[in-house]
């Protein structure tokens, strides 16, 4: 892309409304703006990583045999009276009124419709395990909606729900979606924590969030150092392995980690007082078992091997998608601005001209789009007039992680500069050989 042809509308002044990193920085790179309180448009550059994200929801998802579909907004009110939650759950729920007089809602979550999917469609213990999810916005009329994308109204969210005959063979849903989160925040280059939480409203014994520390994160948390050190790295999980999920789940869950919510203060003193800690932490995603609560109430019964019927074990799991970029950049940013992790990156490189018009430089960075682009690559070309103090600060507020700074002086020597927005390290090469470096960088990822 061609920064002259895109649509990045970059703000100069700091917005005042914007209190914390990521707020003012999506907004300073032009990637939402408001259109309500909580309600935000995703303009081209913040649509790019949003889709990325969900990319990568998506494709660890598939991998842990979970299958996509999706599910409407708007929800008929009847389904939420079956469960007991349409009284249940407050001023939350935005409620509506067709022209008809019959009640709406705008899904704030989708326990009840795949309920009622399931029960339309599945009769068997043969059909069963099942995981379906979906990728949608939800709305929640949150009291004060704040941080821009952290805490909207209208949010993107990735919820899963499974379905199984037994409390065990829940457990191993639970224990996979477990699994699959630890390698869907890895690879947008996030550490998050499994971390036992509350059931709150949507219930449930067996209960964790994942939480990415951070300064400015909305839940209080206590941890044991030491769970920072683990990695779920490149291994690779068999899903259908009952042991092999147990065995993550244990590795990653059994040093203490509580949100406040459930924290113990006794056992918390047990752990050696040098690993003993206590920090702000973003929820980016929770999963659930809640065993029968909603297949009972709402008549989702199977047929057992031995011919009785018994309502079938759920559990729900949601990743915060929109609220995800937010996380990301909290982790991930410098006085200048974002820096996107190579996973998430809505562009791979950009490309300063340091002089727009001459030919030199023109044709160089021409070259270096069309051998970018013929590695797969999507470059972000900075073909404005302007000066070069302006294009760096650009190219560093959106947070591309290399930048290749073509200029006629370097040219002349057969060289460009490549640059790490990370460390700041540059270093000048053939313009083949920084092509060569980013392709590489890019090809495992
Ligand atoms: P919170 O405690 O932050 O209000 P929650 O526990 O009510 O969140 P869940 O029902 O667990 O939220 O939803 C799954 C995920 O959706 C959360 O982990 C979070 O990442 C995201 N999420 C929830 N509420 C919001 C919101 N208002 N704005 C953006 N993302 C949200
Ligand atoms: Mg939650």
């Amino acid at each position: 892309m061609r920064l002259s042809r895109y649509f990045v509308p970059v703000l100069k002044e700091t917005p005042s409304e914007a209190q914390i990193a990521s707020h003012r920085l999506m907004l300073r790179a032009g990637m939402i703006k408001q259109a309500s309180a909580g309600i935000y448009s995703w303009l081209p550059l913040g649509f790019k990583v949003l889709r990325k994200l969900e990319n990568i929801v998506h494709e660890e998802q598939v991998r842990a045999g979970h299958i996509p579909m999706l599910m409407p907004t708007l929800q008929s009110a009847d389904l939420w009276r079956e469960s007991g939650r349409y009284d249940d759950y407050g001023e939350e729920m935005l409620r509506i009124t067709d022209r008809h007089g019959r009640d709406m809602l705008y899904g704030p979550t989708n326990e009840e419709l795949i309920t009622d999917i399931f029960r339309s469609y599945v009769g068997s213990y043969r059909d069963l395990p099942l995981t379906l999810y979906h990728i949608q916005w939800k709305f929640r009329d949150e009291i004060r909606p704040r941080f821009g994308v952290m805490r909207g109204r209208e949010f993107y969210m990735k919820d899963g729900y499974n379905f199984d005959l037994t409390k065990d063979d829940a457990l191993h849903a639970y224990n996979r979606h477990l699994v699959s989160y630890l390698r869907t925040y890895e690879r947008m280059g996030l550490q998050a924590i499994p971390m036992r939480a509350d059931g709150g409203p949507i219930g449930g014994d067996y209960t964790h969030e994942f939480l990415v520390l951070a300064e400015t994160g909305e839940s209080e948390v206590f941890y044991d150092s030491q769970i920072t050190d683990l990695k779920f790295g490149d291994r690779e999980i068999d899903y259908d392995s009952v042991d092999q999920c147990q065995a993550v789940l244990e590795e990653f869950t059994s040093r203490y980690a509580r949100t406040d919510e459930t924290h113990d203060e006794a056992l918390f003193n047990e752990i050696p007082e040098d690993r003993r800690r206590s920090a702000r932490g973003i929820e980016v995603g929770q999963i659930f078992y809640f065993g029968t609560k909603y297949s009972e109430a709402m008549g989702a019964t199977v047929a057992t091997p031995d011919g009785g019927r018994v309502p079938v074990h759920m559990g729900s799991h949601g990743i915060g998608v929109s609220r995800l970029l937010g996380a990301i950049i909290e982790a991930s940013h410098d006085e200048n601005g974002i820096i996107w992790p190579e996973g998430v990156t809505p562009f791979h490189c950009g490309i300063v001209n340091l002089k727009q018009g001459d030919a030199a430089a023109d044709a160089a960075c021409d070259d270096l789009y069309k051998a970018l682009t013929g590695h797969g690559l999507d470059p972000l070309y900075d073909d404005r007039e302007e000066r070069a103090g302006a294009k760096f600060a650009t190219m560093d507020l959106i947070g591309l992680p290399w930048r290749i700074t073509v200029g006629p002086r370097g040219l002349k020597n057969g060289v460009v500069e490549l640059t790490s927005r990370r460390t700041g390290e540059s270093e000048e090469l053939a313009p083949e050989l920084a092509v060569a470096r980013i392709a590489e960088i890019y090809a495992g990822i």
